[in-house]
């Protein structure tokens, strides 16, 4: 099969912006005349530690990270973080709300449970996990070291459509919607996001941390799982995945062309809005989620009839589609729409979705 002939619909790890990629490997070889690959260099080179710089500038600069609080480049995926953010945040028998409204929140709620008393504040489980909360039903606990909440649910695609209002520090999953639009840093505890989604392949962490919530990890905490230290060494206790953090300052340079997060945040809902009004409007389709609670990255839809979804599931990949069928335990189908998912892919999508509507409405 030919790239040109595949529009990849995968949750993650997923599409990457194409001039990234033929960056990428006009520079693999040689990268900028130091006669070797990004991935064979020291990490304590000149050239790799420019490399660091610029990245986690740009960073910087597309987040408007303010100078309270540091970004960190990490390992051990989002997953990892569901274990360091309470044993760095929470001593023994302090308590942390959790908004449960998905998969990943639900994981991560479960995780902290071993280290501090969580104190699920809002679930939708009960209909599975089709809407986020408002404001008004988050059940808040005085007490909290920290309100931990998932921004974009990967699996069941909901969003938030709202920063919570909390006393307590807020500490944000974005693993799926980091710089798909503009975020108030300054608000923010904690965010931490996986790279595979939107920014560079898996296996680099991007962390950022307002310095005020480090240092307070517990005793056991493992050295490469302390906030502190990571601070304290500038992401380089150990080696970084270098070759990720490149990749990463490669897709900062290409999403600058597409006007950052901001320009981002309107093109992502006109690709998203192109097929939630096909989904409205269809009689065969229909969205999982609450309109108020819709994600622009991942969109869920179903037919109703599971044999019909698999069928459509085997039309679209013989269309170039790939990577449609939903979640093992959502079901359905799921289109996840990236920031590196180009519009054609978008119309493609709709394009193959009304043919099959055509032959199959019931
Ligand atoms: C993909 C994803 C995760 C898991 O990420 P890993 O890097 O595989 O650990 C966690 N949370 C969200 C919201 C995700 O989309």
């Amino acid at each position: 099969m030919k790239r040109e002939e595949v529009y990849n619909f995968s949750a993650g790890p997923s599409v990457l912006p194409e001039p990234v990629l033929e960056k990428a490997a006009s520079e693999l070889l040689n990268y900028r005349g130091t006669g070797m690959s990004v991935m064979e260099m020291s990490h304590r080179s000149s050239a790799f530690m420019d490399i660091f710089a610029e990245t986690k500038a740009k960073m910087k600069a597309a987040l408007k990270v303010p100078d309270t609080h540091e970004i960190l480049f990490l390992q051990g995926g989002a997953s990892l973080q569901f274990s360091m953010v309470p044993l760095n945040l929470c001593a023994e028998g302090d308590t942390a709300d959790y908004a449960v409204t998905g998969n990943f929140a639900n994981i991560a709620a479960k995780e902290a449970g071993k280290y501090c008393t969580v104190h699920v504040m809002a679930s939708s489980e009960d209909t599975k996990f089709d809407r986020i909360p408002a404001q008004e039903e988050l059940r808040l606990s005085a007490e909290a070291k920290y309100f931990y909440y998932c921004a974009n649910n990967t699996i069941f695609g909901t969003a938030w459509n709202y920063v919570p209002e909390t006393a307590a520090p807020l500490v944000c999953d974005m693993s799926s919607e980091i710089l798909s639009h503009p975020v108030d840093v300054s608000r923010y505890g904690l965010i931490f996001a996986g790279a595979q989604k939107n920014m560079a392949p898996a296996g680099l962490t991007v962390v950022i941390i307002d310095r005020a919530l480090a240092g307070h990890e517990r005793a056991v905490t493992p050295l490469m799982m302390s906030y502190q230290r990571m601070i304290d060494k500038d992401s380089m206790y150990n080696t970084p995945p270098c070759y990720n953090i490149y990749m990463l300052g490669l897709v900062l340079d290409w999403l600058e062309t597409q006007g950052g997060p901001e320009g981002m945040e309107r093109i992502k809902h006109e690709k998203a809005k192109l097929v939630y009004d096909y989904l409205d409007e269809s009689r065969l389709f229909r969205g999982c989620a609450w309109p108020d609670s819709r994600s622009d990255m991942n969109i869920t839809f179903r037919t109703g009839d599971e044999a019909l979804d698999a069928e459509f599931v085997k039309f679209s990949l013989a269309n170039g589609l790939q990577n449609l069928k939903g979640h093992r335990v959502a079901g359905g189908m799921r289109a996840s729409v990236y920031n590196a998912m180009p519009m054609a892919g978008v119309e493609k999508l709709v394009a193959i979705m009304k043919e099959f509507e055509v032959t199959h409405r019931v």
